[in-house]
């Protein structure tokens, strides 16, 4: 029998990405490939979206309590709002097995260790991760086992953190189909500011702005909608609960990303206003040059 990165795995949290991580553990049971994890407990706050886990047997056990979901758990991945993972991670601290290794996938990195590491067990390993992969729908029917698949997962484990629970994790998820980058959180929180953080800032907005425009051309601007409006559109659809609480939890990075944004979008401003061509299509060719790169790095 193959070694299991875990014997007894608990996930809470079962939307999107609980979901998505789910399915791929109890996918990955054939004999010869990696044996994620021999047997996978899970739990979430909602009675209909366990109800609904068990239907999609997204778990050996669907538990109906927190506190019992996580006992005996070699790790226990947190996959809920990040507005929650300090209230979780305080109210199962007390019910985690000796040495147990604690995880989460929140979008946003200082928020977690500025909540968990003052209530943080001695004997508790934490290892925070943030897989860079997701869709703009949420809850459990929204997961697939490939999801992680080709795509990062970035590890903010503290200082000091038992190097042994960080290669299991690693190794868990490279089982998932995902690479691992292990980096400082406030470096986490700033790269992400201007990767996803600001570009779904601005997708709120641009859908809000035409929203709020004159009733027929708001209409024009539904019928017409061209790809670049479309594609703000597709951003903008993703979960509120999920959005607010990463805005707020990174809100310094953020709001700096957004005063450069805002400065370099004045300037393109200036320079359409004084008919700078050369400006203009200097930046133009830079946004190229970044997808190109994108596609190169198979990112696209
Ligand atoms: P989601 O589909 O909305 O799922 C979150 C699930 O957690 C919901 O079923 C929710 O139940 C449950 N939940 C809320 N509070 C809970 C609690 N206190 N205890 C147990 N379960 C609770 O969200 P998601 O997209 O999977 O995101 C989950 C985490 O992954 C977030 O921290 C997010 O930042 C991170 N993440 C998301 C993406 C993405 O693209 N979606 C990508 C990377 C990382 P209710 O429905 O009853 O609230």
């Amino acid at each position: 029998m193959s070694q299991a990165v875990f014997e007894r795995l608990a996930i809470i949290g079962l939307g999107l990405i609980g979901s998505s991580l789910a399915r791929r553990v109890m996918a990955d049971r054939s004999p010869a490939g990696p044996i994620l994890a021999r047997e996978l407990v899970a739990f979430d706050a909602s009675a209909e979206v366990r109800l609904r886990a068990r239907e999609l047997g997204l778990a050996d056990l669907v538990a109906d309590d927190l506190a019992a979901s996580v006992a005996g758990a070699e790790a226990v991945i947190l996959c809920t709002p990040v507005g929650a993972l300090g209230a979780v991670a305080g109210e199962i601290m007390p019910h985690l097995a000796q040495g147990a290794i604690l995880s989460d996938v929140g979008s946003t990195k200082q928020t977690v260790l500025r909540e968990v590491l003052p209530i943080l067990r001695p004997d508790i390993p934490l290892v925070p991760g943030h897989p860079l992969a997701g869709t703009e729908f949420s809850g459990p029917d929204a997961g697939f086992s490939t999801l992680f698949e080709g795509r990062w997962c970035l590890l903010t484990p503290p200082e000091g953190t038992d190097p042994l629970a960080i290669e299991r994790i690693e190794r868990f998820w490279h089982g998932c189909g995902a690479r691992t980058r292990t980096m400082d959180a406030a470096h986490h929180d700033r790269v992400l500011a201007i990767v996803s953080h600001l570009p779904h800032l601005l997708a709120f907005t641009i859908c809000g702005t035409a929203d709020d425009l004159a009733d027929e051309t708001r209409q024009e601007v539904l019928e017409f909608a061209a790809s670049g409006f479309r594609d703000f559109t597709r951003i903008a659809a993703s979960d509120p609960v999920m959005w607010r609480d990463i805005f707020l939890s990174n809100r310094d990075a953020l709001l700096e990303m957004l005063a450069r944004f805002t400065e370099d979008a004045q300037a393109m401003a200036r320079a359409i206003r004084w008919g700078d061509e050369s400006f203009i299509v200097d930046r133009i060719e830079r946004g190229r040059a970044i997808r190109r790169s994108l596609i190169e790095l198979k990112q696209s």
